[in-house]
């Protein structure tokens, strides 16, 4: 095993409120290949259930809802054994995760990244731009002009984690290099990047999906275009499948995506970031730094140009034309997306050098779920 100066990151797949199983399965690869893992990287239906009202605000068939075991992290009776960030799934504590439209600490540890965001994960001399978009695209609820609020209809209980036109818009707002991003579903025609005769022999229902052209999200589709990150990992399909995009400007994006929790299933991948970028699979960093989360000069640019916007939600315009036929997404009112451009980039010239520590301000704001409580 060689040894580099990097970030030993594992990623999951589905969640599925398995947390007693997963941070198990993180505890067990560190004592097998004697590493430290620095960071778990989920993508999505997570499940943070702190009680029972957590649990009927996750839309989920009656058979499925369970508690979980995010409670006993919630309360600090046990502790992730690394720093975790996640994005949403469409199966979540959705009234929880609402209340973190813009990131958040869910629990010690454990770190929401939001609707959407782009932050900067830091350790010693090594540094990358951690993109996301939680949720899954719906074509109905893509330009929905009502935001969820509380008590979620069931409808909303629905729509709430279906992906917003408001955050494709701010992300498409980001002119830097985003070195990994996080999604939940998978970005339309990315099986036409890897083995689909694999993908299909596995997982034969996708078939007719993928011979129709219409098998993933559209909108992650123009994000992978536009943003060409280093990385993209997925969930959702509950299958492993690996792609290699190699973009027009030569820039090449290595996807991946993971199974759900399920014992012998393909759910987490281990892999080390370097300064360099690359990726070291069974090279591991040994070097000892805390790991440190920043906010990132650029989208917090991109959050004040966009404020006004996010407070005509209800009256918000639309923002982008989507073809379906011709698989395309456009951006309208293009006149309007260059001043906001410009007025990123002059607010930028402010922001860039400034650093600003995602702060440890997690705090228990919900009655949490005891197991041996004899109201249950
Ligand atoms: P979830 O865990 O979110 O309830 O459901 C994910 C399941 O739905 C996976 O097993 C996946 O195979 C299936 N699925 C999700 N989206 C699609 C799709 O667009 N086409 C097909 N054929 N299956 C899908
Ligand atoms: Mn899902």
């Amino acid at each position: 095993m060689i040894q580099v100066e990097g970030i030993n990151i594992a990623v999951e797949g589905c969640f599925h409120g398995n947390f007693d199983e997963i941070f198990g399965e993180i505890i067990d690869i560190e004592k097998k290949k004697q590493i430290k893992i620095d960071l778990l990287l989920v993508c999505g239906d997570v499940q943070t259930i702190r009680n029972k009202n957590d649990m009927y605000n996750m839309a989920c068939p009656k058979k499925y809802l369970e508690m979980g075991s995010f409670y006993k992290y919630y309360t600090g009776e046990k502790i992730a054994p690394c720093l975790t960030i996640f994005i949403g799934g469409n199966h979540e504590a959705s009234n929880y995760l609402r209340e973190m439209h813009f990131g958040g600490w869910v629990c010690p540890n454990v770190y929401y990244l939001g609707n959407s965001n782009v932050i900067e994960v830091k350790k010693g001399n090594t540094t990358f731009k951690l993109g996301g978009n939680s949720g899954i695209f719906n074509n109905h609820d893509f330009n929905n002009p009502k935001l969820e609020s509380f008590p979620f209809t069931q409808d909303q209980l629905h729509s709430v984690y279906h992906i917003k036109q408001f955050d494709l818009y701010k992300l498409n707002l980001y002119e830097g290099d985003i070195n990994i991003f996080l999604s939940h579903d998978w970005p339309l025609s990315i099986e036409k990047h890897g083995n689909i005769n694999d993908l299909i022999r596995k997982k034969k229902h996708f078939e007719a999906d993928i011979l129709d052209g219409k098998f993933g999200s559209i909108s992650h589709q123009y994000l992978l275009n536009k943003l060409q990150p280093n990385f993209w990992f997925a969930a959702h399909m509950h299958v492993k499948f690996e792609a290699l995009v190699n973009h027009h400007s030569n820039k090449k994006t290595k996807f991946l995506a993971l199974d759900k929790c399920l014992p012998g299933r393909e759910f987490l991948q281990v892999f080390t970031y370097t300064k360099e970028g690359v990726d070291l699979y069974n090279q591991f960093a040994f070097n000892n730094e805390p790991i440190e989360l920043y906010y990132d000069p650029e989208w917090l640019a991109i959050m004040k140009t966009t404020f006004n916007l996010q407070l005509i939600w209800d009256k918000m315009p639309k923002l982008f034309d989507i073809n379906y036929a011709q698989k395309e997404l456009k951006i309208i009112r293009w006149q309007k997306y260059q001043q906001m451009l410009q007025a990123k980039q002059q607010l930028l010239i402010n922001y860039k050098n400034q650093r600003i520590k995602i702060p440890n301000n997690f705090q228990i704001t919900a009655t949490p779920y005891y197991k041996n409580d004899p109201t249950n």
